[in-house]
């Protein structure tokens, strides 16, 4: 048998250090066996999934040095690749199910199933919704058949008894059916969900060991059946422990930078990455720190890995980052990572239109320009001295901003410029009263380029890194003040 394992991201935001850590472990697991890695792009969840986000998947990936060799945008004998490309094999397989009498077509309409599942939480029974509680009528089924109205596919469950499901790390995990609900397989605009595509997908593209986060244990048990409704063999299952916070939180944009793009942009290097995430609940047999990715595949065993949650810890990631910087790298390469990360025509161009309007000389350009270059800035709650906004007030006006900066959908000038003018609305300022703070958590001055430009060519996750060190520095936002401006920025349109 030849391994074969996958990375099977969702296109749906920024490329997560989470994403990386998974695809890393499932190439070491992969070529240690001689086998391949693949590459699969998940994108069913149409309203969420967009192709700048999966490029950046891709890109940082590739930066980091993790390569497939089956993929959307290298191809390979089982492609399509991207589950959007794939709709008629799932459709065709939720009607094997559905003539096998594995699965069947549910007409119930949303308000029915709200009132089904108040009338359960009423009568404190578990919220899970099996078949027989979505059987309408045979009357009503025919006639809403015959109406042509929309229906889901979803599967069938069994009602009670325990599914035990085999884990690489955690043994034999076992999970109450009563708990889990007769799935939705195939969505009424006729796309599939995760489960139907990830089982149907893994087995034709003939996967043998699926590594994945261990959020996704509690769909093990619907995988399961599943593959013994299809008549498949099911992948070897190993759930990896989730990367957490210092303070063992899971690891989440709300605390920390957790985009690849973040630590591309501070001027981390992708080996010093690769070698951090590598520890991540791993560690080389004789525990040495620092190790490369060939280093790591020659070691690799995957009961190595520890259940207990691995923290990414920032500071450690930076102590490591400069080992390889000061001890790893000569001049040539030195030279070579800077002129990669900054100091190249593709960047420096992005630059050139907000300050040349600006300068004399061309040494007016660093002083000017120097926070494009630059990592956290250097303030403290002096420098925003000049705003004139009450102290609690410059901490919600920042805060606010973070908040709807995590959520815009694509990174661009003009969807900031529209997130500011509802807060300026909000807040009840003018646009430059509103920049006034903002400017100098982004630039670190008073006064420089353009702060929308800045926003808008730092990218997402290193203004907020920048906002939020802002809060940082003014004493940061305490206990009470964070529910009151949570209760309050729900009320934002
Ligand atoms: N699309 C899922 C994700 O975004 C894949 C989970 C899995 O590996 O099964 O992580």
């Amino acid at each position: 048998m030849t391994v074969r394992t996958r990375i099977a991201p969702s296109p749906t935001g920024d490329p997560h250090v989470g994403t990386a850590y998974i695809a890393l472990f499932n190439l070491c697991f992969a070529r240690q066996h001689g086998g391949e890695f693949i590459l699969r792009i998940e994108d069913t969840d149409q309203l969420r999934s967009t192709p700048e986000s999966e490029q950046m998947i891709l890109d940082s990936l590739r930066w980091l040095g993790i390569e497939w060799s089956e993929g959307p945008d290298v191809g390979g004998p089982h492609g399509p690749y991207r589950q959007s490309e794939r709709r008629d094999i799932y459709a065709e397989h939720a009607q094997r199910l559905i003539d096998a009498g594995h699965a069947f077509k549910c007409y119930r309409t949303s308000e029915e199933l709200d009132e089904l599942r108040e009338a359960r939480k009423a009568a404190g029974q578990h919220l899970a919704l099996k078949p027989a509680d979505l059987a309408l009528d045979a009357n009503e089924q025919a006639h809403r058949e015959r109406e042509g109205m929309p229906f889901v596919v979803r599967m069938q469950v069994p009602e009670s008894g325990s599914c035990v499901v085999e884990d690489m790390l955690r043994g034999t995990i076992e999970v109450d059916w009563a708990q889990v609900d007769a799935q939705i397989l195939l969505k009424s605009d006729g796309m599939p969900t995760y489960h139907l595509a990830n089982v149907v997908d893994d087995h034709l593209m003939g996967i043998t060991h699926v590594l994945r986060g261990e959020e996704w244990i509690n769909s093990a048990p619907k995988h399961q059946l599943l593959y013994e409704y299809f008549g498949w063999d099911m992948p070897a299952l190993c759930h990896m422990p989730l990367l957490r916070n210092p303070d063992k939180s899971k690891l989440s944009k709300r605390k920390n930078p957790t985009s690849i793009n973040y630590y591309r942009r501070m001027g981390f290097l992708p080996q010093a990455v690769l070698n951090y995430l590598g520890r991540m609940g791993w560690s080389m047999p004789d525990e040495r720190e620092k190790f490369s990715l060939d280093e790591m595949v020659a070691n690799f065993d995957i009961q190595r890995v520890s259940l207990g949650g691995p923290v990414f810890d920032l500071e450690k990631l930076t102590w490591l980052n400069g080992v390889y910087l000061r001890e790893d790298l000569d001049d040539q390469a030195f030279l070579k990572a800077l002129m990669g990360w900054a100091f190249n025509p593709s960047y420096v161009g992005q630059i050139l239109p907000q300050v040349r309007t600006r300068v004399d000389t061309l040494s007016d350009v660093a002083p000017l320009a120097g926070h494009f270059f630059s990592g956290l800035p250097d303030i403290d709650a002096s420098s925003f001295a000049s705003v004139k906004l009450e102290h609690e007030e410059l901490l919600r006006l920042l805060q606010f901003l973070v908040w709807r900066l995590e959520v815009v959908p694509s990174w661009n000038k003009e969807a900031l410029l529209a997130e500011v003018k509802t807060l300026c609305e909000y807040f009840d300022l003018k646009m430059k009263g509103f920049l006034a703070p903002v400017f100098i958590a982004v630039t670190g001055s008073a006064s420089s380029t353009s702060v929308m430009d800045a926003m808008a060519i730092l990218g997402s996750d290193m203004t907020r890194a920048r906002l939020r060190h802002a809060i940082n520095v003014l004493g940061g936002v305490s206990k009470k003040q964070a529910k009151r401006f949570e209760k309050e920025y729900r009320e934002l349109p």
